[in-house]
């Protein structure tokens, strides 16, 4: 049994939804109102005892197991939850390799000690007389006393061996306080001094609430720089962390929307007015990193930055960032010459505002509060603020300069999900460039690494009367050989591990794969197609090496690899499968085996739902009813769509073997 087994038999997933969500019994299962998404009024969220899964059917549409669950409750990492939901359930995760584990406890002793030191300075700050100054300037700022215990607000005496002699009695060693970026050492002088001095001293905290490093502002007038930061080292990586996310995540959350501000002092005076959704960059342009982290916990982010043009630069640099880290949905299509085009739509809703001129978010704070959730509230859509942008900045009468504009602008138009928006868009560019729509969305415009972005076209129709009449019959559903639910989930849990074994030599099947799901107009392989949570994890593994385009077995990473994931791949590769060597044959088999196993979910899915609608006729709860039915409509029309694929598919091989004769 592998620890996630072993976790998941010791633990209930009823007993985890419940430590949160009213949960009632409705038959075989148990719904409450979906911690997820905001709605009182129809409960759609659903718990499954028997197959220890969860499924919210209004507006999530999403589900999984028990660690999905967690992992999207806690907004944490895969890796994270194992840790905490092992020690919940008294199991024993296999240690680490020697190098990782020994590479953890240093960083955790880095991290004691940069905990220690943000004491001291908070110490200092808060008792010394020779930090009086600094007192005063917090004050000016506005600062509460609880905002400074909040923030652990500190101060670093203007000597060059405070900190060092602090440290020093305590018992560390000067290469612990260098590798902690509390020295700095002068090469050519060959002498270690105190890093920070006469500095206002700010803890930054990574996500978990871990001391990683500091942002230190100087007290003096001119002093340079304004910020001193730690060095980089492996727990202050500043591409990967934002300031202030360990105490705003929660409520990031709960109000579905993450303000990005500039600085620190931003974060800290915003959070005092009472909005605590608030994070900041670490000086840099947004990464993809960053973005990551945040998207653990909304999809919706407002970028507030100052009126000047480094923060206009800023924010430009970091929607390119965004449009290429978010999730798209990627569709693949196939033009007349065979090449593969790729579409994708930005899953995210990302709106910008501009601090008023000569403002920050710290003085509108202070002044009034209303002001600052009004001026959120008024943030525009990215694409209008950057048309607005890129306008301001050009000669229209230019046509030249209007094609640049154009060129710029028109990618993150085609990246709008909403149709009706993605119109819009089009008419307030053509509007500002005084040109004709049709003209802008016949711009070929290409993309970073010199790909043609295809104009959209309308989705396949996947369900339209219209198309019935060339689609094979859909084959009859195959005779079940399994007819309990955990007997099914077994096979379908054996198809996906046979899959996935196939991967791990060779990533790029999933491309394959894929390009043949698409054409027969099924969605592309998912996260969401495994049905454990280290699968999926392994699974987002190599579909990430795929996307680089790596053909190298995964095997060759193991190193990096996480031991969680190194046991699984020990463990798929002690089974045996069948494996064979005709590339063509064996894509189509596996394309074959994830229809299989879709339908599997499917059926069973529906079977949960047949139960669900029962229970609410009974009890006459006709909104409930009306949910599950359009849901049930959904997955008809999802088994279609893959008996149909399956029917196509099997029409192809009948073709090739009679034409062998
Ligand atoms: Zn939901």
């Amino acid at each position: 049994m592998t620890p996630i087994d072993e976790i998941k038999s010791r633990l209930d997933l009823v007993d985890i939804v419940a430590e949160t969500v009213e949960l009632r019994k409705s038959g075989r299962s148990l719904t409450g109102f979906c911690p997820f998404h905001s709605n009182t009024k129809t409960p759609s969220f659903v718990v499954f005892p028997e197959t220890q899964t969860w499924r919210c059917f209004g507006a999530c549409a999403d589900g999984g197991d028990l660690f999905s669950y967690v992992m999207k409750r806690e907004g944490s990492d895969f890796r994270e939850t194992l840790e905490n939901l092992a020690s919940r359930a008294g199991v024993i995760l296999e240690e680490a390799t020697p190098q990782q584990k020994a590479k953890k406890v240093e960083q955790e002793q880095q991290a004691d000690l940069l905990e220690a030191a943000a004491d001291y300075f908070h110490n200092l700050f808060m008792h010394a007389p020779q930090a009086q100054y600094a007192r005063e300037y917090v004050k000016r700022r506005g600062l509460s006393a609880e905002t400074i215990r909040t923030y652990k607000i500190g101060f670093a005496l203007n000597r060059w061996d405070a900190c060092r002699t602090h440290f020093d009695t305590q018992g560390y060693s000067v290469k612990e306080l260098l590798d902690g970026g509390l020295l700095t050492h002068n090469e050519d002088k060959g002498t270690t001094y105190d890093r920070f001095r006469n500095r206002l001293m700010i803890p930054i905290r990574d996500v978990n609430g871990r001391y990683v490093g500091f942002g230190a502002r100087t007290l003096e007038p001119d002093g340079i720089p304004k910020y001193l930061n730690s060095p980089q080292t492996d727990l202050f990586d500043k591409s990967r962390l934002l300031y202030g996310l360990d105490l705003a995540k929660r409520h990031i959350r709960e109000e579905g929307q993450a303000v990005i501000v500039e600085g620190y002092m931003d974060v800290i005076s915003v959070w005092q007015g009472g909005f605590r959704n608030v994070v900041a960059q670490m000086g840099t342009a947004l990464t993809p990193q960053q973005l990551q982290l945040l998207k653990r916990y909304t999809k919706k982010f407002v970028i507030a930055l100052d009126a000047d043009a480094a923060g206009i630069r800023a924010t430009m640099r970091g929607l390119e960032v965004a449009r290429q880290t978010l999730d798209r949905t990627a569709e693949f299509r196939f033009d007349p010459t065979g090449l593969v085009r790729e579409e994708g739509r930005l899953e995210a809703d990302i709106r910008v505002v501009m601090m008023p001129e000569g403002e920050d978010p710290d003085s509108i704070v202070s002044r009034d509060p209303a002001e600052w959730k009004t001026l959120i509230d008024q943030a525009k859509p990215v694409v209008e603020y950057v048309i607005g942008v890129m306008a301001a900045e050009a000669d229209l009468n230019d046509p030249k300069a209007k094609t640049r504009v154009a060129e710029q602008v028109i990618p993150l138009i085609r990246d709008v999900e909403n149709p009706i928006e993605r119109e819009h868009y089009w008419q307030i560019l053509a509007r500002t460039l005084r040109v004709d729509v049709q003209a802008l969305q016949r711009l070929q415009v290409a993309k970073k690494g010199g790909r043609v972005v295809a104009p959209a076209k309308p989705r396949p129709v996947v369900d339209g009367t219209k198309k019935r009449r060339q689609a094979p019959p859909p084959p009859p559903p195959p005779a079940r050989i399994l007819n309990s639910g955990r007997g099914r989930s077994a096979a379908v849990r054996k198809r996906e591990e046979n899959f996935l074994r196939e991967c791990l030599d060779n990533p790029l099947l999933v491309r394959r794969v894929n390009r043949m799901l698409s054409e027969q107009n099924a969605p592309i392989l998912n996260e969401g197609d495994f049905s454990s949570s280290e699968d999926q994890a392994l699974f987002g593994l190599i579909n990430h090496q795929q996307s680089l385009g790596r053909v190298a077995p995964i095997i060759e990473m193991w190193d990096s690899l996480d031991a969680i994931l190194q046991q699984r791949i020990r463990n798929l590769q002690a089974q045996s499968g069948l494996a064979s060597n005709q590339t063509e044959r064996r894509v189509e088999r596996l394309v074959l085996s994830v229809l299989d196993w879709r339908q599997e979910k499917v059926t069973r899915l529906n079977d949960e739902l047949k139960q669900l609608i029962h229970h609410a006729r009974i009890e006459g709860n006709q909104t409930l009813v009306t949910t599950y039915t359009k849901e049930q409509l959904t997955l008809v029309k999802q088994l279609q769509q893959i008996y149909r694929a399956k029917g196509a598919m099997s029409a192809v091989a009948r073709r090739r073997s009679e034409e062998k004769i």
